[in-house]
């Protein structure tokens, strides 16, 4: 390439063949290997520098801006204007501490993701050498010809040679969600970016049609390059859980305020001074709020998200980590979702004789042998209808080591190796009819066509395949044995398509049509009716096994499974039997069972409301109707997840609660509005998410019983010692001590909790619950107050048996400490004891306790922090006393799940 500069070339003004020329690339074999390899070290690779999103000091100062650090400025102040430095000290550095962890935690949760959203390397098709080739996106360079189908993201700037029907949405670029229609013509010098239509851009989405570009532009030189605000990652991690805590601490911030309000009037009348009780409002309110929440269900939350990856799950937007616990229905594709996506044709019908077709998968050997006993003889419908399974074809049959393999889709692989067993040779059969134009497979109209050139001024043939209903529909007659035409007996076909589906046979329809000699493109116009049927191939498309054990584990979970596909209802009726998604014995028609897309278009949103819930099984159903099933369910107050790969897929993976896209099938379009990613399409995956989501939500309402109860006994003991007039048991700085290391050592263990054998056995939580139910709410006012009890007890015990102020105290800390250690135990599980679940199922607590119960040791023993904390030694007496008060604490609790469980 001549040494230009690309980035001031205004490439939408030029020419094609001008840009051609100038990017020294060839239209019809793209760039030579070595100097794609050449362009790349000159260029770079096709990444965006990650520049930092939003700038890192306000994203840190954020981090005070909640209400609840607000009390403790408020209390770091007022303890500084009584002069109590070493107290103002440690709360000043509780909330820089608390910024630190926050700043911290987010920062990896969002790279996490991030990070995690990069392994699904985006790829792009290209022309090199005159071969079409995948290839990572980031290895793309200036000159490359690209190929864009609908569901492709643009990989880079392309300026477009050639288009067809081109419709691209470029909302990422230019905020307009409206797809714009594009062109291949130059345009005036001054046009708008927005406006060059002659232009694809990198980040934009393909919706519809298809189109050849060069590359203009890689990496940072493109137009979303150079928008930097786009650039930023940034995730949203709030969920539905961070708002309500939120919320919580607003409701808390007033209440701590009043409280506050009380103590120091209550104090008063008492006759305190006034300084010791500014020093109790201090206590109160630091005491009172949860230092260590947020922090911790952000940690919970991540934790989930990498066991969720690790089980092929890969989330793209973290609220869903929360909301997949609470699903009630999942709404999943048939075809390489619940089945292997593994194709065999099985049964072909052409030219009114049945063949059956010998060999498993897709080695291309076997047999196709004529039906009842009819004597052998050649059959051009036969080989008519093989034909067109080759050369209406997109995909590809590799072979490596004795490996047989499909690029491309499973369904077409299946015809080249049908084809194969009556000795056709794929190659040989294509160069023969050269394709000059074809009508892409899309969902929505269910067959595929191409047009062929087969000699000089000979008609061109058009072979077509899809979807009987729309095949059979369209033809006028069909080929006989000896390829002569006759009378098309529809209905014969459709009763022999049925008897297929019945066996769980995925049925294509094969037609062609002739075209007058130089036709050069087709269009759907031109095959829309009077076209000549050839044959039915059918197909099997085995049921993952692993499917139907997650589908009765769904089953058992209280989660309902509803199947929908394009496929024809009885063969969805059929696999949907094999897999124990409908229990129900199938009828013959599908009746009863089966909602066809036809069927479910005369519904209006009321009845489709009722048929939603009934009905298991949706077939020939097309993306719009996804997402009024999906808005159906959900008025039933459903949380739904739904599957989808397609370019139309999107707006119901949205409107879904949990959009699910296929990470190996699945077009960028539908993974970019998912929440979550399948590694390996797979449903079990789906399952396990659920599995993996519920545990998420346990260990975080786990950690919440833990540790509200501490912040209610401390602010409890502060308020009984007011109102009894009585000194402190707990300092400020005693109680901010209790809080962040309880929290960080003890708490935050519960995030390691395993899953709960039995987990999959509950109904699903709904999500307007609350996540403290009024038994959960009992249980931390009953722990609240033996905390109470125990540490204003042994208090004031101490202080009996002469002990001094600072001993007492120091008591009364690790009363706390060691109760909260003790209840650490009840929380492992919310409803069964720690002997049920398995003592060492999760060694993190007793890590947890080991640390907390040194760094007690020297909170007590250590005389600089007996100076920074007013803390004393104490004796073994003491110690005995509060191993006692834990342990009872322990049973206490014990006692109450049992009693609660026995009702
Ligand atoms: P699903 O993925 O839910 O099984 P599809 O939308 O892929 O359904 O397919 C719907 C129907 O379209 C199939 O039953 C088949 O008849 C037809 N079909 C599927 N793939 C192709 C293809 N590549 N070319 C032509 N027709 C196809
Ligand atoms: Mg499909």
């Amino acid at each position: 390439m001549k040494n230009i500069s690309l980035s001031d070339k205004e490439w939408h003004h030029l020419p094609t063949d001008e840009i051609i020329h100038l990017l020294t690339s060839d239209r019809k074999k793209g760039l030579v290997k070595e100097e794609a390899e050449r362009r790349f070290h000159r260029f770079g690779a096709n990444v965006l520098t990650a520049k930092q999103g939003q700038n890192v000091w306000i994203r840190f100062l954020m981090q005070f801006h909640q209400p609840l650090i607000y009390i403790l400025i408020a209390a770091g102040v007022v303890t500084a204007a009584l002069q109590e430095w070493v107290d103002s000290g440690v709360i000043f550095g509780v909330i820089l501490v608390n910024a630190i962890i926050g700043f911290i935690q987010e920062s990896k949760a969002e790279s996490a993701l991030a990070a995690l959203a990069n392994t699904m390397v985006a790829e792009a098709t290209v022309l090199r050498n005159g071969e079409k080739k995948r290839i990572p996106s980031t290895e793309l360079v200036p000159g490359d010809i690209v190929l864009l189908q609908a569901g492709d993201k643009v990989p880079a700037d392309l300026r477009l040679l050639t288009i067809r029907n081109l419709q691209v949405d470029e909302s990422a670029l230019t905020g307009e969600s409206i797809p714009v229609e594009k062109r291949v013509e130059k345009l005036a010098q001054d046009t708008a970016l927005a406006e060059r239509i002659n232009m694809a851009y990198a980040s934009s989405m393909v919706t519809y049609g298809q189109g050849i570009g060069i590359v203009t532009a890689t990496g940072d030189h493109t137009e979303v390059g150079r928008i930097s605000r786009l650039i930023s990652s940034a995730q949203d991690l709030a969920t539905p859980l961070t708002r309500k805590i939120a919320h919580f601490s607003h409701i808390l911030l007033y209440a701590i305020l009043l409280l506050a309000a009380i103590t120091v009037a209550v104090g008063l009348l008492w006759g305190q001074s006034l300084f010791d009780m500014f020093m109790a409002a201090v206590a109160l309110a630091v005491g009172a709020i949860p230092e260590g929440l947020p922090a911790a269900v952000t940690i919970t939350l991540a934790i989930g998200v990498s066991r969720m990856a690790k089980r092929r799950a890969i989330i793209r937007k973290l609220p869903a980590v929360e909301t997949l616990g609470s699903t009630t229905v999942i709404c999943s594709d048939k075809t390489g979702t619940l089945t292997e996506n593994q194709m065999t044709v099985q049964a072909i019908i052409a030219g009114d004789v049945h063949y059956e077709v010998s060999g498993v998968g897709y080695a291309p050997f076997g047999q196709i042998v004529r039906q009842e006993g009819a004597e052998d003889k050649y059959s051009t419908a036969l080989n008519e209808c093989l034909r067109a399974g080759i050369l209406c074809n997109d995909s590809l049959l590799l072979e490596k080591d004795n490996n047989w393999q499909v690029q491309g889709d499973p369904t077409e692989g299946a015809l080249f190796v049908s084809a194969a067993k009556n000795g056709f040779n794929r190659k040989e059969t294509v160069t023969q009819n050269p394709r000059l134009d074809s009508i892409p497979f899309e969902s929505q109209h269910q067959y595929m066509a191409t047009l062929h050139d087969t000699g000089t001024d000979r008609p061109r043939t058009v072979y077509i395949k899809g979807a009987v209903e729309q095949i059979v529909a369209k033809c006028a007659v069909a080929m006989d044995e000896d390829g002569n035409t006759k009378t098309l007996q529809s209905d014969t076909i459709h009763r022999e398509v049925s008897r297929m589906a019945a066996r769980g046979l995925r049925v294509l329809a094969f037609a062609c049509v002739r075209l007058p000699a130089r036709t050069m493109t087709i269009d759907h116009a031109d095959v829309a009716s009077g076209l000549t049927f050839l044959g039915l191939q059918g197909m099997i498309d085995p049921p993952r096994a692993e499917v139907v054990v997650a589908v009765k584990t769904c089953r058992k979970a209280g989660i309902k499974i509803k199947m929908i596909t394009g496929d024809h209802p009885i063969t969805a009726a059929a696999i949907a039997g094999q897999i124990g998604i409908s229990t129900d014995t199938i009828d013959k028609t599908g009746k009863g069972i089966v909602l066809t897309g036809a069927m479910l278009e005369k519904l209006s949103d009321d009845e489709l409301t009722m048929a939603a819930e009934e009905t298991n099984v949706f077939a020939r159903a097309t993306p719009e109707q996804k997402i009024r099933l999906v808005r159906a369910l959900q008025t039933n107050g459903h949380v739904v997840a739904m599957t989808g790969d397609g370019v139309n897929d999107a707006p119901a993976l949205k409107q879904a609660n949990i959009g699910v896209a296929m990470g190996i099938t699945g077009t960028d379009v539908s993974k970019e509005a998912a929440d979550m990613v399948l590694t390996d399409d797979n449903f079990s995956s789906i399952e396990a998410a659920v599995e993996e989501g519920r545990g998420v939500f346990d260990n975080l309402t786990k950690f919440i019983v833990w540790t509200l109860p501490t912040n209610l006994g401390e602010g409890l003991v502060i308020l009984t010692a007011i109102f009894l007039g009585i000194t402190l048991p707990i300092l400020p700085v005693q109680i901010l001590w209790i809080n962040m290391t309880t929290a960080g050592f003890l708490g935050l263990m519960l995030a390691f909790e395993p899953k709960e054998p039995g987990i999959m056995q509950r109904q699903p939580r709904h999500p307007d619950i609350p996540i403290l139910t009024r038994e959960l709410i009992t249980r931390i006012f009953l722990v609240g107050t033996l905390l109470l009890i125990g540490a204003f007890g042994l208090f004031e015990l101490e202080l009996a048996k002469g002990a001094s102020l600072e001993q007492a105290r120091t008591v009364a800390v690790n009363t706390f400490v060691i109760m909260e250690l003790f209840y650490l135990f009840n929380c492992r599980s919310l409803t069964k004891s720690i002997f049920q679940l398995g003592v060492f199922t999760n060694m993190w607590v007793f890590g947890g306790v080991s640390v907390m119960l040194f760094i007690q040791l020297i909170y007590t023993y250590l005389p600089t922090m007996n100076r920074l904390f007013h803390s004393a030694p104490i004796g073994a007496g003491s110690w005995a006393q509060i191993g006692v008060a834990g342990l009872a604490a322990y049973v206490i609790v014990e006692v109450e799940k049992k009693l609660r469980n026995n009702r």
